[in-house]
């Protein structure tokens, strides 16, 4: 499948160009492909249904990554489940058509409040972190005269080898309970009458390229699986968690959901439990991009600036884990005319391979590529080679993932427009933020 190509001199997602889309919806501007969207779906239905465990399997999309009601739509029309992490977030995924029963509820510090909700609405699982926690629910359930069901986030200790702060598996994280404290929690679970024991899960980090570790946390798992059953808890799902990486620069080789999931699916495949994985990341990141434009061009003694219509605030992922992203030139010239050009590699928007034909008459510069924000560190790439002018159009590539799902409101700067292409289709499935509602809800003293 074809995604992103050149047409024309022109950069396209599917059959619309991104300058296009630029002239339509002003910039900044997230663009998604909703066929980019589906193929990382499939990867992961595919490879379960390859090693025998589709039915019994249960791909629950980490919304956090990018909650926009589109992109729940798509996952949920595709029959995926939601793993969620706050009362916001499941009524996000009801909003966007997404079946309670398949819902999962992660996260450290659930609310009584986001608990009862999830209790009425009937979700799939409660992913408890702390024996705090499980006693909260506990009451919660037995308040609204129900039984919540439950899996314990299990911190097996491994070591992820990611960003310390999108490593999540350590002893010394915030998340879950220790390995060795677990099955001691499992069996006070167990005596609740308010609860039910399900599964067990765990989430050992983020933009993991290594299946190493996620198959030796699935290891660890199994073993308290059966040590469980040898004291009559039965544990009916196990739960994997998200964390499979995206290639983010070309010369990264990320592994395919398929190499990803073989190590751990071939330990699971002999066993008879459901499995349920959690990907983020890797089902949105590739398939979105920000389109900015240049602004400002500012040479200096030291460092050329290029400065955009984007910021840290629309993207914060290079300010918050200095995450390096591919920005590419985006052609200006008006889509349609001409013939398609060689069409570039499937199912990704990443890499050099969507650089365009530069204006050969400009030369490349080295610039730094940064936001009009009032920050040092409001910085979206260092040291670019680009031949630049003021107005032209950049894609900054692999953005879909934890891009708006973190965007900020900071320098009273409205949140970017969201568009998703389909086909020759492009739908505005979120609006550029208008100044008047940034301020809305504060008032003046009497
Ligand atoms: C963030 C998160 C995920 C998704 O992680 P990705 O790295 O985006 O795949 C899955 N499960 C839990 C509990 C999370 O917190």
């Amino acid at each position: 499948m074809t995604l992103a190509f050149e047409r024309n001199g022109s950069l396209c997602v599917e059959g619309v160009s991104l300058a296009d889309i630029a002239a339509r919806f002003g910039t900044p501007c997230y663009v998604y492909s909703r066929a980019a969207l589906t193929a990382a779906f499939l990867a992961y239905t595919d490879t379960l249904r390859a090693h025998g465990v589709i039915d019994r399997s249960m791909v629950c999309y980490a919304i956090k990554a990018n909650s926009n009601l589109a992109v729940l739509n798509v996952f949920a029309r595709l029959g995926a489940g939601f793993d969620i992490v706050s009362g916001g977030e499941l009524a996000r995924v009801l909003a966007a058509g997404g079946s309670p029963d398949k819902i999962v509820f992660s996260g450290v510090g659930k609310k009584p409040a986001e608990m009862a909700e999830a209790l009425k609405v009937g979700i799939h699982c409660f992913n408890i972190e702390s024996a705090s926690e499980l006693a909260t629910l506990n009451e919660v359930a037995e308040s609204l005269g129900c039984i919540a069901r439950i899996s314990l986030r299990v911190n097996p200790d491994v070591d992820a080898k990611t960003h310390p702060y999108i490593s999540t598996g350590l002893k010394s994280n915030k998340f879950g309970v220790a390995y060795t404290e677990a099955h001691a929690i499992y069996r006070h679970a167990a005596s609740l009458r308010n609860i039910k024991v399900v599964g067990i899960d765990c989430h050992i980090g983020s933009q993991l390229l290594d299946p190493a570790p996620a198959a030796e946390a699935v290891d660890k798992l199994l073993s308290l699986v059966d040590a469980l059953a040898t004291d009559g808890i039965v544990i009916e799902h196990i739960d994997v968690g998200g964390g499979m990486g995206i290639t983010y620069r070309s010369d990264e080789a990320a592994p395919s959901a398929a190499e990803y999931l073989a190590p751990m699916l071939v330990k699971l495949a002999r066993r008879t439990e459901k499995l349920i994985f959690e990907p983020g990341r890797s089902l949105v990141g590739n398939a979105g991009l920000l389109l900015t434009r240049v602004d400002v061009l500012k040479p200096g003694e030291v460092k050329n600036f290029a400065i955009v219509d984007a910021a840290m605030n629309d993207l914060m992922r290079p300010a918050m884990y200095e995450a390096w992203h591919e920005i590419v030139k985006v052609g200006n010239s008006p889509a349609g005319a001409g013939v398609e050009s060689r069409p570039r590699t499937a199912g990704t928007l990443h890499g050099r391979e969507a650089v365009l034909r530069e204006n050969p008459a400009l030369p490349p510069s080295i610039y730094e590529i940064v936001g009009p924000v009032c920050e040092s560190g409001d910085w979206l790439g260092h040291d670019r080679s680009l031949a630049l002018s003021e107005g032209d159009l950049l894609a900054i590539l692999s953005t879909g993932a934890y891009g708006m799902a973190m965007a900020s409101n900071y320098n009273t700067r409205p949140r970017a427009a969201e568009v998703m292409v389909d086909g020759n289709d492009v739908h505005l499935i979120r609006q550029r933020e208008a100044v008047a509602q940034l301020f809305a809800l504060e008032s003046l003293l009497p």
